[in-house]
């Protein structure tokens, strides 16, 4: 049987990076670890082919090739996703839909033959012999969360990955909080279940022998959501990467509690952690307690930000807007925040009702669901009806956007980070860095309308941040692809159309909840 397994393409997001990219000379953010797990679990006298869309374009040879095309990927690559379907079932091939939007009720599934429902690690070696004796049902649907311990290292020999800007590795899915927006606890539970730190050195040996050096994204929602786990795991993975000379270090995603935990943050400090992305979402006490994010409110946000980044680590953190609890001034509240925090990475979205969530089932029983939302939060119109004027909030939101990715209110921020966190955001160099420190000069410092912004962010960072240089370089190329990508979404005004074209979602009939 050959299997060619295809990653559907990403919009231009905030995650997208796709403007950031080309400076590095990479293709995509990240390998597709799902795909490439999947593949592990494919039986070995299988062949195998990954296509990540994000990378190269789907070939007709490619499918020539297939007996079977397997598709998995995110709410947001679905039309990318639908797109292939109908190419593979043009050519009669049969096609198999999963990861996280097969646990949703995409209307793109319902072209596929065969949908896996939820964590595919058990269902896997079922669906392969049901396609190999032609009697694959057309869904298959989890009984129970895997066990990861049990979870193969990934296929990452069938990534071509050079192309990509760090390697991905997860160590733990689930998350013991209860944000009502989330849909991580609806598909992967609120008991965060872990692999082995030998399970995870074992995948770094793996990504190092390909050859790979420098960033690897632990892509875990919460990380540190199995703190007493997470802290067997961190001293294994600074002596594996000493053991290597260091040729690593990590970001990853952690709820904020991580502040209220020194022991953990000097682990992740020694482990050659240098960013964390934490989902702040709002300094608006009201808004946390209505989306029930209780873990931001044991400290004061600011200083919780502030004791994160005296361990070295660059803060990335993720906003929203459009809660109930939202005051007129809460645009800008948020935009004070982001600058007095000092995060250059701030990935404000527009709330979003992701289905089967329980902010989906309140505003159903409510009554207020316009339609199902694209998993995409950065598009400036709602799939529900806010609180707030629906013509102010998106006003407001497009002004925070205008505002905090302003050059040179972006460029103070890194600045104010750079100042924060001393010399110890200092990281060591790959070549793909130094080609990108040299692109920069010329696209950002040279054909740039913000090119005076720029020469006053090096000349300020050469004075006062020579040392952390390489990651003032790092981030004012990430500082070109939120200009572009903000630019682009406040140049948007026909938002409101899709909001007033919407039928209200609660008088049809709703999936499974
Ligand atoms: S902390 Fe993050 S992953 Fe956990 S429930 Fe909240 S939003 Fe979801």
């Amino acid at each position: 049987m050959k299997a060619l397994m295809v990653y559907p393409e990403f919009p231009d997001t905030f995650w997208s990076f796709k403007h950031a990219l080309p400076f590095q000379g990479k293709r995509s953010a990240y390998p597709p670890l799902g795909l490439l797990t999947v593949a592990a679990l494919l039986p070995s006298a299988w062949e195998k082919r990954v296509v990540d869309l994000n990378v190269r374009p789907l070939k007709d040879r490619d499918l020539e090739w297939a007996d079977v095309v397997l598709v998995s990927g995110m709410m947001v690559q679905g039309p990318s996703l639908r797109g292939v379907i109908q190419r593979a079932k043009a050519r009669g091939l049969r096609t198999v839909v999963g990861g996280p939007i097969a646990s949703t009720t995409d209307p793109n599934l319902a072209e596929a033959d065969h949908v896996v429902e939820g964590e595919a690690e058990e269902l896997i070696s079922i669906l392969a012999k049901d396609l190999e004796s032609g009697s694959a049902q057309p869904h298959y649907k989890a009984a129970a969360l895997p066990d990861l311990t049990q979870v193969p290292v990934p296929a990452l020999d069938l990534a071509e990955i050079g192309k990509y800007s760090a390697m991905a590795v997860q160590y733990s899915r689930g998350c013991p909080f209860t944000c009502e927006f989330c849909d991580i606890i609806e598909i992967y539970g609120r008991r965060p279940r872990t692999k082995t730190p030998e399970q995870v050195c074992e995948e770094l040996t793996r990504i190092y022998k390909l050859g790979w050096r420098g960033r690897v994204f632990l892509v875990d929602d919460n990380f540190i959501g199995n703190k007493k786990n997470v802290k067997k795991l961190l001293p294994e993975l600074a002596r594996w990467n000493r053991d290597h000379r260091k040729p690593f270090w990590f970001l990853t995603e952690a709820s904020l509690n991580l502040a209220e935990d020194q022991e953990l943050l000097q682990l992740l400090h020694e482990a050659n952690f240098d960013s964390v992305f934490m989902g702040i979402e709002t300094p608006v006490a009201e808004s946390l307690k209505e989306t029930t994010k209780f873990q931001n409110l044991r400290k004061d946000l600011l200083e919780s930000v502030k004791l994160v980044q005296s361990y070295g680590l660059e803060v990335m953190a993720g906003f929203i807007v459009g809660f109930d609890h939202d005051p007129p001034d809460v645009f800008d509240r948020q935009i004070q925040f982001i600058r007095d925090a000092a995060i250059p990475v701030s990935m404000v979205g527009l709330l979003s009702a992701l289905p089967n969530t329980q902010l989906w089932r309140r505003l159903k029983a409510e009554g207020r669901l316009l339609r199902e939302s694209l998993g995409n939060n950065t598009l400036l119109d709602m799939n529900f009806i806010p609180r707030m004027d629906t013509q102010e909030l998106l006003d407001g939101y497009r002004r925070i956007l205008e505002t905090i990715y302003r050059p040179q209110e972006y460029f103070n921020r890194v600045l104010a980070y750079l100042s924060r966190v001393g010399t110890a955001a200092h990281m060591p160099l790959a070549t793909s860095d130094l080609l990108a420190g040299f692109r920069s000069l010329w696209r950002q410092g040279l054909l740039s309308n913000y090119r005076k912004e720029y020469w006053k962010f090096l000349a300020k960072t050469l004075r006062r941040h020579r040392r952390s240089l390489d990651k003032a370089m790092t981030l004012a190329v990430m500082g070109h692809h939120f200009f572009k990508l903000t630019g682009a979404m406040t140049a948007e005004t026909e938002s409101q159309a899709c909001f007033e074209d919407s039928k209200l979602i609660a008088e049809a009939p709703l999936p499974t909840p």
